[in-house]
């Protein structure tokens, strides 16, 4: 394969033109799940599609060029790649993550703990003497998420990576919020780059997929064989789908991070917003660690609604172009109400320490027209004032 250089090369043209069966300029789509021996005891490179197959190879070093990294297992969702990381820990391993890290992620790492397989503490990874005190305890793995969710919260890749090697732990950086078009977790010292493919690498919410990305070759190994081992590999067909998102990856989020950013501006000035949550702001608690450590501020957010829930539901219901739903990072605009939806899960103190308030809304922004998205939020936040004036009036 040609040695792509740039990563938007990368993205558009890995492994193009490279059939070598019909010229075929789009890479194949293998479904088969077995590969005829040359003969006896001759196999060929691919045997069973669960240990490996050419359209999910396809993918995974597309993913691990654009992540600099020496491989990638694909998986059949994010949350079976986090997994398929952990099942390389025993019972004596400690996680370090953080305490505000995708629901998912908590609800995985604590449970594993529970049955036994591992220890974990969840810790404020901006709080040092909190994190200096789980260092001390000599974790084998320290989990990183940066941008946060739903808050945007940013923490220094670089600074945890190097503080973590200091105590003998490997990194591993969740970077399903900005995507390698905008974050190389490996660059600044990560050991692992992990990825719910359904957000920002696909980008068209028709795929679940995840991967793990690592640094070094023995750890990429290690992961191929146990994901072998446990079955978690994703199928052809959405690897198919997945690179064909990841062609159009860093035009899909350079426009939908402006679109993003004047969504914010728009949001910031309101008099029903307040507080708006997007490192692209100056007045975001990390804005200049996310200048300096991303590639752009992404085209995720949340603000707080002024008001109760009741504005809430008066919000999502004249939004416009907003869907209300979960997932993110597609190519359409969807609106989220966490403490209703992907937060429910987590009880309403549990909610209250990590900063989620009832009348906070998460937003990603899509790829459709500047123009109507912000004129999809001023209509929710019209519906909001004419339903505040008329509880007043009566
Ligand atoms: C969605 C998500 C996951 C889980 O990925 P799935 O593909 O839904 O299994 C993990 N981490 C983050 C940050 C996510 O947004």
């Amino acid at each position: 394969m040609l040695n792509l250089r740039k990563p938007q090369t990368v993205a558009a043209a890995n492994g193009v033109a490279t059939d070598s069966a019909f010229g075929a300029v789009t890479p194949p789509l293998y479904m088969s799940s077995t590969y005829a021996f040359a003969g006896f005891e001759k196999a060929g490179a691919y045997d069973y599609t669960r240990s490996a197959n050419p359209s999910r190879d396809m993918l995974a070093d597309t993913l691990a060029k654009l992540e600099g990294g020496a491989g990638a297992v694909v998986t059949s969702s994010g949350m079976a790649a986090i997994d398929l990381m952990l099942g390389l820990l025993g019972r004596d391993d400690l996680v370090v993550a953080p305490h505000d890290c995708y629901g998912g992620t908590y609800r995985l790492l604590a449970a594993r703990r529970d049955r036994g397989h591992f220890k974990v503490e969840f810790v404020d990874q901006n709080d040092d003497a909190a994190l200096s005190a789980a260092l001390a305890k000599s974790p084998s793995l320290v989990l990183v998420e940066t941008p946060s969710n739903p808050l945007m919260r940013i923490v220094d890749i670089k600074r945890i990576a190097g503080r973590a090697k200091a105590v003998g732990a490997k990194v591993a950086a969740d970077n399903t919020f900005l995507s390698p078009a905008l974050q190389r977790p490996i660059l600044l010292g990560a050991d692992f780059v992990i990825h719910s493919t359904t957000k920002y690498i696909n980008g068209h919410s028709d795929v679940v997929g995840g991967a793990v990305i690592a640094a070094s070759k023995a750890d990429v190994e290690a992961l191929a064989a146990w994901a072998n081992v446990i079955g978690v590999t994703g199928s052809p067909f959405d690897a198919y789908l997945t690179l064909r998102g990841v062609r159009t990856l860093f035009p899909r989020i350079e426009r939908q991070q402006s679109n993003a950013a004047a969504v914010a501006a728009f949001l910031e000035g309101h008099s029903l917003v307040a507080a708006v949550h997007y490192p692209g702001l100056k007045s975001h608690p990390g804005h200049e660690l996310a200048k300096a450590q991303q590639a752009g501020f992404g085209a995720m957010l949340s603000f707080e609604l002024a008001g109760g829930v009741e504005n809430v539901r008066r919000f999502v219901e004249a939004v416009g172009i907003f869907t209300l739903a979960e997932s993110l990072g597609g190519v359409e605009s969807l609106v989220a109400h966490p403490t209703s939806m992907t937060h429910a899960g987590m009880s309403a103190e549990a909610r209250r320490i990590a900063g989620i308030s009832d009348s906070l809304l998460r937003l990603s922004v899509g790829l459709e027209a500047e123009a109507d998205i912000v004129a999809g939020l001023e209509s929710g936040l019209a519906a909001v004032a004419a339903g505040s004036r008329s509880q007043k009036a009566s």
